[in-house]
């Protein structure tokens, strides 16, 4: 992976960080890392993932490789702001199944102060940008593009294949319907 987090911390001020890629890329590892180093230097660190992300565990946010951190479920991107009043770092896990609703709310938390680390998939299983990540990607001060490997031929992946032939955009939680293929490998079932 290339570009940790900030490698200086702005003072005085919020910012946006954005960690995106494909399935199985630790997108969400690296979100548990950096809100853990929040939480070590006694930062008050609050999570919040989508309503429609139940698989694992409704009150966590948990990665592939089971790490874990408490989290918020919330049906609204607006929700967020009451609930981070006395937040400093917000965490938003699987960003790509909130609305365009939470630009707004990103904005503002940054530019109250608030330090705001969004995880997602930047793109769905056709390879199309999944918004609200492209808009997020283009406000964020930081952005980390985290890769998995092609589990076809082994080359840098940063597409999500489907392994069945469903048109929906959103298969939550059926991590086994997906794999990480490369541009050469990935195709649309
Ligand atoms: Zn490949």
């Amino acid at each position: 992976m290339i570009n940790y987090s900030p490698h200086f911390t702005p003072k005085d001020t919020g910012w946006i960080e954005v960690i995106t890629g494909c399935m199985f890329s630790g997108k969400t590892e690296e979100l548990i890392r950096r809100l853990r180093r929040a939480q070590i230097a006694k930062q008050n660190v609050i999570i919040f993932k989508p309503a429609i992300d139940k698989r694992y565990s409704s009150t966590s946010i948990v990665s592939h490789s089971e790490l874990s951190l408490p989290s918020v479920m919330i049906e609204k991107p607006e929700e967020i702001i009451h609930l981070s009043e006395d937040a400093y770092v917000i965490g938003i896990d699987e960003a790509q199944f909130f609305d365009n609703t939470l630009i707004d709310v990103v904005e503002e938390l940054a530019n109250s102060g608030k330090r705001v680390v969004i995880a997602g998939l930047d793109q769905d299983y056709r390879g199309i940008p999944f918004e609200p990540i492209p808009q997020l990607l283009a406000r964020a001060e930081f952005i980390t593009k985290t890769l998995a490997i092609c589990v076809a031929c082994g080359n840098p992946a940063d597409k999500t294949q489907r392994k069945t032939a469903t048109q929906e955009r959103v298969l939550v939680g059926a991590s086994d319907s997906y794999e990480a293929r490369c541009r050469k490998c990935h195709y649309i079932p």
